[in-house]
């Protein structure tokens, strides 16, 4: 029987068109490129079956060229071979200095503010080096899919910063792809998992790669995820397994004089293939050519293994246990323990991990991958290919942001762990009589006084019609894209005029300084919160001495006996005193209380004379009739 088509009313029986997206994992060694076809996400092999690209560019006078080949020939062409560019990415000449690499590659001099590397092929930045390999993934994907790619989804680890961001983003822009956005990788390894679809709970990542080593606490509240802490060794990883492996083998061979610099790459190699290989057997056979045309062989044990590496491996556990301190969270709290990185294959360090955390870690995607396809399932949605409900929103902004109002006091706008994408918006007024103009100070922070946080931006809105204080309506609106950049408008609300600016709000701060900033505003909230009412007080009384300077001016000759004037002046006077003087918020507002009931006959005089003033002219019953409300 053959099936009938069937569509609801009114909807078009054509499946709608997949949109081609990917999820890259753009990595210091190694980089891979991901997608969901019909509903599985994997990763995408080159022409020879390979999946994983290494982050290799050899720049030679014919072209460039990328990853394995790239890899081969660094031995042999060192200073147009650059690897690991993504230790470089976002960072200033000064810093690249001190990141210690052993690669001497010939840095143009100059205070340029990206750094560049002489080449045969000109002088070349990291940001150009990384758009190398993401137009070979780019490419890779088209072919494999047969189609322009739509959107991809980078990753990029938790800890960068929004330079680093940014210039990864640079290259994208370079290598022709369109980003939906970056993506942090433990997130990227958690979503592999599907953890985002689980009960809410705490998860840790340890990603163990080439050359870096990291480990970030993920809190998964109400589907998103939250960064509770991160750390790691930015100089620990698979290559300080072979450097390990590589002085066995020297040693195992007796060697002793110097070698040179191929016969070291050369043995490092082989470390490095004996490692690979007891992923998967016990042991194995290594061999070596050593200078002067001797031959070493031998054999190589997971036993062996284990022994050379166990005191890096615990070096990684120690920094495991000083990042769940830093989250404030015990080890029976973990949920999931999530492997991610090619050097998690290594059975030993699942063994310590495992010890530490105490419960198996999740192995089950390959680690070498999980990272790309996490970034190809939250690519895939972002593409549209996925119902709405399905929308995984992953990101939270670290730190409240706000602006400064009246008395250097910070109103927040968009709270801390708000998650990302969000605008929000909240009126402001005028604070003096015919004020034309306000300054809006952009701040982030935790802290109730402006000066306690860190101001981002500053700009002006011009062209408020002159009104009385507090008349005047505007709009201040937040918003922050799935990248973190900012946005704010003020807008007055009857004219429309308005101002904006675009902030970058986690620009230069480090994780460091986001972890102290929200650690000041817990020991110092009980204090805050004094200065915050102390200040609004004193706003509050400069606001009514303001109004009622504004008032006095105008119509206390006709108003005030001259007896009635001095007592007004007077208790003007005495608010104007305690406001200044006094440290104490509840003798201010008391003060402001005072004036207000010794005024109190003043101001209804005030308002029976402007109704009066409205009605002049008019009969009393046409108000009743016709132009007021009726009074049934
Ligand atoms: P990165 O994230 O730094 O780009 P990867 O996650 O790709 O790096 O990890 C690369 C490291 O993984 C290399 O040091 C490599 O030797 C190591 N590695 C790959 N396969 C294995 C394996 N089977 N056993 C042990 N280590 C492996
Ligand atoms: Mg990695």
């Amino acid at each position: 029987m053959a099936l009938l088509q069937i569509a609801e009313p009114g909807k078009s029986t054509v499946p709608h068109q997949h949109r081609l997206a990917a999820g890259i994992d753009l990595g210091t060694t190694n980089s891979l490129v991901a997608t969901v076809r019909s509903g599985r996400a994997e990763t995408l092999a080159d022409e020879n079956g390979e999946h994983i690209l290494p982050s290799v560019v050899r720049y030679t006078l014919d072209g460039v060229e990328v990853g394995e080949s790239a890899r081969q020939a660094a031995g042999e062409d060192p200073l147009n071979t650059i690897s690991s560019a993504k230790r470089m990415i976002g960072r200033a000449a000064a810093e690249i200095g001190s990141l210690g690499s052993e690669q001497a590659y010939d840095f143009v001099s100059g205070d340029s503010a990206v750094p560049r590397i002489r080449t045969c092929a000109g002088e070349i930045s990291a940001i150009e080096v990384s758009a190398e390999i993401l137009k070979v993934l780019g490419r890779r994907a088209q072919d494999t899919l047969g189609g322009e790619l739509v959107g991809a989804v980078i990753t990029v680890p938790a800890y960068f910063d929004d330079a680093q961001r940014q210039a990864t983003k640079d290259a994208a822009r370079l290598a022709g792809l369109h980003v939906y956005r970056l993506l942090n990788e433990p997130t990227a390894a958690a979503v592999a998992y599907g953890l985002d679809r689980g009960a809410d709970g705490v998860h840790a990542i340890y990603d163990l790669g080439g050359g870096t080593f990291d480990v970030s606490i993920l809190r998964l509240n109400k589907g998103v995820f939250e960064v509770l802490a991160t750390g790691g060794d930015t100089a620990l990883g698979g290559d300080d397994f072979d450097v390990r492996i590589a002085h066995w083998i020297l040693d195992q061979a007796g060697w002793v004089g110097e070698s040179d610099r191929s016969v070291l790459r050369q043995i490092l190699d082989q470390a490095r293939v004996a490692k690979e290989a007891l992923a998967g057997s016990e042991s194995t056979r290594v061999s070596v050519a050593l200078p002067g045309g001797r031959q070493w062989q031998g054999e190589l044990s997971r036993d062996q293994l284990a022994a050379l590496l166990d005191p890096l491996i615990r070096k990684t556990i120690t920094t495991c246990r000083r990042v769940m301190r830093d989250a404030g969270i015990s080890v029976d709290q973990i949920e999931d323990v999530v492997m991610v990185g090619g050097s998690t294959r290594t059975l030993r360090v699942r063994e310590l991990v495992a010890e530490f955390f105490g419960r198996e870690p999740l192995v089950d995607i390959d680690p070498d991958r999980v990272v790309a396809i996490g970034a190809a399932i939250q690519a895939d949605v972002l593409a549209g290919n996925k119902p709405d409900d399905e929308m995984l929103l992953l990101d939270v902004n670290p730190l409240s942001l706000g602006i400064e109002t009246m008395g250097g006091l910070t109103e927040k706008i968009i709270p801390r762990n708000t998650t990302l994408p969000v605008a929000r918006a909240q009126e402001f007024t005028t604070f003096k009589d015919g004020q034309t103009a306000m300054a809006i100070q952009v701040v982030q922070g935790e802290r109730e006084l402006v000066s306690d946080c860190r101001s981002l931006a500053r700009f002006e809105l011009h062209g408020i019609p002159a009104m009385v204080a507090g008349a005047a309506r505007i709009r201040v609106t937040f918003a922050v894209d799935a990248d973190g950049l900012l946005q704010v408008e003020a807008r007055e609300q009857t004219t429309g005029v308005s101002a904006q600016i675009e902030v970058k709000p986690s620009y230069g701060l480090s994780d460091d300084e986001i972890a102290g900033m929200l650690q000041a505003s817990i020991e110092h909230a009980s204090g805050d919160v004094q200065v915050r009412r102390l200040t609004e007080a004193r706003v509050e009384a400069q606001r009514v001495i303001e109004a009622l300077g504004t008032a006095l001016a105008h119509d206390a000759e006709d108003l005030l006996s001259g007896e009635e004037h001095d007592q007004v002046q007077a208790a003007l006077q005495r608010l104007i005193e305690v406001s200044a003087q006094s440290q104490d918020a509840n003798q201010v507002e008391a003060a402001v209380k005072q004036l207000e009931e010794d005024c109190e006959f003043y101001v209804e005089r005030r308002m029976n004379h402007g109704i009066r003033r409205a009605m002049a002219g008019h009969r009393v019953d046409e108000f009743n009739q016709e132009g007021g409300p009726k009074a049934d």
